[in-house]
C-alpha cells in the first residue's frame, strides 16, 4: 500500500492517465507487450510507475525501469515519484551516465536509454527488471529505437524461459505505427492505449508576416505584450538555444524588474505582495482604457524597409476570428523602457542548466509576479511546467547535422515539424483554455514536414554497431530497428570498426555482392569486445585500449573524458550585451586566452595541441580542487568540469576491469606527462582519430587567397580551418588529426593535435 498525503492525492486525480488505470494495468496482463499514447502532462511518466507498483511488479527482487532520453527527465521524475509515493530515494531511485541513487533496496528505477542498454550487455535478458517503460518514445532517440528494438525479442525470451516480463512504450503522439505495425519488430501488434487527454482548448494564432531572422526579437515583443495586456496566466517562450535563452530573459528581466534598477536579486526577494498586485491590476486598467486597441497578432516586428510586407499576405492566413484577445496596443518603443510596476518572473530553461536552476519552473513564482519560462525543446514534452496559460513558438529548432560523405557536423537552426510545433502549443492548456502564439504564419506552418525524423537515420551509427556486435548481433541489417539506419551508414560503420580493430576484416573472396554481404557481418574482435565495455564512442575507447603503454592510461583517460563531455571551455566569443558586460567579458577572454597557453605548455607538449590544452585545463581544475570559483576565473564551464570528473572515475574503474593488472587510479595531482609520453600520447590519438587526418594546403593547390593556412581532408573540396582559439593556430603544423568539423561562419577542426610523417 502507498501512503500519499492528501496534497498529492488531490493532484493526482486531476490526470487524466488515472482514468484508464484499470485499462491500462489489464493490457499489461494480457499482453508483452503495451503501447500508451497521452498528451504531454497526462501523467503517463508520474502515473504509469506508480500503477504498476500498486499492482505487484516490483514484488520481491524485482523492479520496474523506466528510461528516459534526457538525463533531465530521469532526475526530476525519479524525485517526483518518490515524493508522490512518500518513499525514499532509495527505493524510488534514477541512475544516469555519471550518477545514480540507486540500492539494494530500489523498486522503480529511472534511468536514461543509454544506462539501459549497457545493462543489457552485462545481461540479456535483465533478470531483475519484471517490467520496463520506453518513456517519450515519440522522440525516436537512437538508444530508444535500438531498446525498443532489443525488447522485442527480450520479452519473449524472457516469457520462454517461465520469468514474465512485460514491455511498456509510452508516447506523447499518436503516431506510433513504426512500433505497432512494424511485423519485424512484433509480430501481433501490441495494443495502443489512448489516454484522454483532459486538455483545455488552445487558441492558435499565428502571425501575418514571418520574420526571418530576429525572432528573439519578435518573440520579445511579443511577451511584452502578452504580459502588459493579458490575464494572469504563466508564458512559456520557445527558442532554440542556449545563447538565444539567454539574451532574451536579460532582455525580459531588464524590461519588467521586480525593483527599480535590480533584476540580479529579483528572485530572491520577497515583494510586498498586496502592493505589487494592487500595482499590476491597476497598470493593467490604466493601459486597457487608454490605449488604442489593435490586434495582438497583426503587427510588424521587423521595420518596415526590412522583408517584403506582403510576401505571405492573402495566401491562406488564418485569422482567429473568434479570439477573445482583441488587444489595446502600446506604442513599440515603451516596450522597451523598464517598467518595474508589473514584475516578471523569468526563467531560463534548456539541458546544460544546472540542475538546482532547473528545478525552479516547477515552483510557484514568488506573489505577484507572472511566471515566464524561457526555453528550448526540453519543455516540449519531457518536462510539464504548471500553469502555462500562454505559449510563445519560434517555431524553430537548433538540430545537429551531420554529413555522412564529409563527416561534418553543424548546428542548424531549422523549421520544427508540425508535430512538434503542436506539441509546444499543447503547454499552454494544462490548467485552463489557453493561447498559442506562433512567430510564423500559417503558409510557412503548412510547409513544415509533418513529423520529426528518426534521430537514427540523421548521425553515424558505430557506437551502436559495435554494441549490438557485443551482444553477438553480427548481421546488424536484419535488426528489428523501428527504423531502420541507411546501408551505407551501416557500412560506414563497420569500415570504421574494422580500421580500428574493433571488428574482424570481412573476407575478401567472392563476387562484390557478397562483399557487401560480408562487410555488414563482421564478428567482432577481442579488442572490440574490451572496446565495447567502455562507456565512451569506438574512437575514445580504441584510445583507452591503447593506454597502457609507457604509463599513459591516467592521461589517455583524462583527455579522453575531456573530448567527451560537451564544451569544456566557457564561449566567450560571443557578442556582449552592454558595455559593462563587454569589458569584463574582454577580460575573460584575456584570462582564459593566457591560461590556454600555460596549459598547452612547451616543447613537445605544444604538438599535443588542443588536446594538450584540454589535459592541462583538467589537470590544473583538479589540483585546485575543481571549484566553481576555479572555473568563473579560468573560463572553464563548472557542470562540463564535474562531469569530466565523474566520467574519468568511471573510465578507471572500466579500465580496471578488463585490465586488473594495470591499477590505474585517479590522481588528483597528475603530473604533466613527460616528453617520451607526449609522443606516446599522440601515436594513441592517432589510432582513434586516424581517419581524421589533414594536410595544411601546399602551394601548388592554393587555388584561392582566402585558402592561405588552410588544411584540405581527403573527402572533401572544401578547405578546413584551425580555429583562432586552437593551441595550434600560429604553428600550423603540416599534418594534423582533429576530433570533429564543426561548421560555423567557416569550417572549423575541432580538438586538433599534430601528426609528424615518420
Ligand atoms: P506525462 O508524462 O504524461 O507528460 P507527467 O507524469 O510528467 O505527465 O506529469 C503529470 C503532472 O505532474 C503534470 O501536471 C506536472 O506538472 C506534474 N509534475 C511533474 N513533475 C513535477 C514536479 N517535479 N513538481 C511538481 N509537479 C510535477
Ligand atoms: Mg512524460
Amino acid at each position: 500500500p502507498v501512503d500519499r498525503s492528501a496534497e498529492v492525492q488531490e493532484a493526482r486525480l486531476k490526470l487524466p492517465v488515472l482514468a484508464e488505470e484499470q485499462v491500462i494495468m489489464e493490457a499489461v496482463r494480457e499482453n508483452p507487450f503495451v503501447v500508451i499514447c497521452g498528451e504531454t502532462g497526462s501523467g503517463k511518466t508520474t502515473q504509469v510507475p506508480q500503477f504498476l507498483y500498486e499492482a505487484g511488479y516490483a514484488t520481491g527482487s524485482r523492479i520496474i525501469g523506466i528510461t528516459e532520453p534526457r538525463r533531465v527527465a530521469a532526475v526530476s521524475m525519479s524525485h517526483r515519484v518518490a515524493k508522490e509515493m512518500n518513499l525514499p530515494t532509495q527505493v524510488v531511485s534514477y541512475q544516469i551516465r555519471y550518477e545514480g541513487n540507486v540500492t539494494g533496496d530500489t523498486k522503480i528505477k529511472f534511468m536514461t536509454d543509454g544506462v539501459l542498454l549497457k545493462e543489457i550487455q552485462k545481461d540479456f535478458l535483465l533478470q531483475r527488471y519484471s517490467v520496463i517503460i520506453i518513456d517519450e518514445a515519440h522522440e525516436r532517440s537512437v538508444y530508444t529505437d535500438i531498446l525498443i528494438g532489443l525488447l522485442s525479442r527480450i520479452v519473449p525470451l524472457r516469457n520462454k524461459k517461465g520469468m514474465p516480463m512485460k514491455l511498456l512504450i509510452m508516447s506523447a503522439t499518436l503516431r506510433v505505427e513504426d512500433f505497432t505495425e512494424n511485423q519485424k519488430l512484433f509480430r501481433t501488434p501490441p495494443p495502443v492505449i489512448k489516454v484522454d487527454a483532459r486538455q483545455f482548448p488552445v487558441t492558435v494564432h499565428f502571425n501575418k508576416r514571418t520574420p526571418l531572422e530576429d525572432y528573439t526579437g519578435e518573440a520579445f515583443h511579443k511577451t511584452c505584450k502578452i504580459h502588459r495586456m493579458l490575464p494572469p496566466g504563466g508564458i512559456l517562450v520557445f527558442l532554440t538555444g542556449q545563447a538565444e535563452v539567454h539574451s532574451l530573459c536579460r532582455r525580459l528581466r531588464k524590461a519588467f524588474p521586480f525593483r527599480k534598477g535590480s533584476t540580479a536579486a529579483a528572485e530572491e526577494e520577497e515583494a510586498d505582495t498586496a502592493e505589487a498586485m494592487r500595482k499590476f491590476k491597476k497598470a493593467k486598467q490604466k493601459k486597457n482604457v487608454s490605449l488604442p486597441r489593435i490586434d495582438l497578432d497583426n503587427y510588424s516586428a521587423l521595420p518596415v524597409d526590412e522583408g517584403d510586407e506582403d510576401r505571405e499576405a492573402g495566401i491562406g492566413d488564418e485569422e482567429d476570428g473568434g479570439s477573445d484577445l482583441e488587444l489595446g496596443d502600446n506604442p513599440a518603443d515603451l516596450e522597451d523602457k523598464a517598467d518595474p510596476s508589473i514584475p516578471l518572473y523569468v526563467l531560463p530553461l534548456y539541458s546544460l542548466l544546472a540542475p538546482e536552476q532547473q528545478a525552479k519552473v516547477f515552483r510557484p513564482p514568488p506573489p505577484g509576479t507572472r511566471l515566464c519560462v524561457i526555453a528550448t525543446n526540453v519543455a516540449e514534452t519531457s518536462l510539464t511546467i504548471p500553469g502555462i496559460k500562454y505559449v510563445v513558438d519560434c517555431g524553430r529548432v537548433k538540430k545537429r547535422f551531420y554529413d555522412r560523405v564529409t563527416g561534418v557536423s553543424s548546428f542548424k537552426v531549422t523549421w520544427t515539424s508540425q508535430a512538434s510545433a503542436n506539441q509546444r502549443a499543447g503547454r499552454a492548456g494544462r490548467t485552463e483554455a489557453g493561447h498559442c502564439y506562433r512567430l510564423y504564419s500559417s503558409a510557412v506552418f503548412g510547409d513544415f514536414s509533418q513529423f520529426s525524423e528518426a534521430e537514427i537515420t540523421r548521425r553515424p551509427v558505430e557506437d551502436l554497431v559495435l554494441q549490438m556486435k557485443d551482444l553477438n548481433i553480427d548481421k546488424v541489417v536484419n535488426f528489428p530497428f523501428p527504423t531502420t539506419p541507411s546501408t551505407e551508414a551501416l557500412i560506414a560503420a563497420e569500415e570504421l570498426l574494422v580500421s580500428l580493430g574493433a571488428l574482424e576484416e570481412p573476407s575478401r573472396s567472392g563476387r562484390m555482392k557478397d562483399l557487401q554481404r560480408a562487410k555488414l557481418s563482421c564478428p567482432i574482435s577481442a579488442l572490440g569486445r574490451a572496446m565495447a565495455s567502455f562507456p565512451v564512442a569506438p574512437r575514445y575507447a580504441k584510445m583507452l585500449a591503447l593506454g597502457k603503454q609507457q604509463d599513459c592510461l591516467p592521461y589517455i583517460i583524462a583527455v579522453v573524458s575531456a573530448m567527451t563531455v560537451r564544451e569544456i571551455f566557457e564561449d566567450l566569443d560571443r557578442p556582449a550585451r552592454s558595455d559593462d558586460e563587454s569589458s569584463k567579458l574582454n577580460q575573460r577572454r584575456a584570462r582564459l586566452a593566457q591560461m590556454r597557453r600555460l596549459w598547452a605548455g612547451q616543447g613537445a607538449s605544444l604538438l599535443l595541441g588542443d588536446l594538450m590544452v584540454m589535459l592541462g585545463a583538467v589537470g590544473a581544475c583538479e589540483f585546485a580542487g575543481c571549484t566553481p570559483k576555479f572555473c568563473e576565473e579560468n573560463g572553464l564551464r563548472y557542470k562540463a568540469v564535474v562531469e569530466i570528473r565523474k566520467l574519468r572515475g568511471q573510465l578507471t574503474n572500466a579500465v580496471n576491469a578488463v585490465c586488473p593488472d594495470v591499477g590505474v587510479f585517479v590522481d588528483p595531482k597528475m603530473t604533466p606527462p613527460t616528453e617520451h609520453q607526449v609522443v606516446c600520447l599522440r601515436q594513441i590519438v592517432l589510432a582513434g582519430l586516424g581517419d581524421h587526418l589533414a594536410r595544411r594546403i601546399q602551394a601548388e593547390d592554393m587555388l584561392d587567397p582566402k585558402w592561405k593556412n588552410a588544411y584540405k581532408t581527403p573527402l572533401m573540396d572544401d578547405p578546413v580551418f584551425i580555429h583562432p582559439n586552437s593551441a595550434l593556430f600560429k604553428t600550423l603544423p603540416e599534418f594534423v588529426v582533429y576530433q570533429e568539423i564543426m561548421e560555423t561562419s567557416k569550417m572549423y577542426m575541432r580538438g586538433v593535435s599534430a601528426v609528424q610523417p615518420e
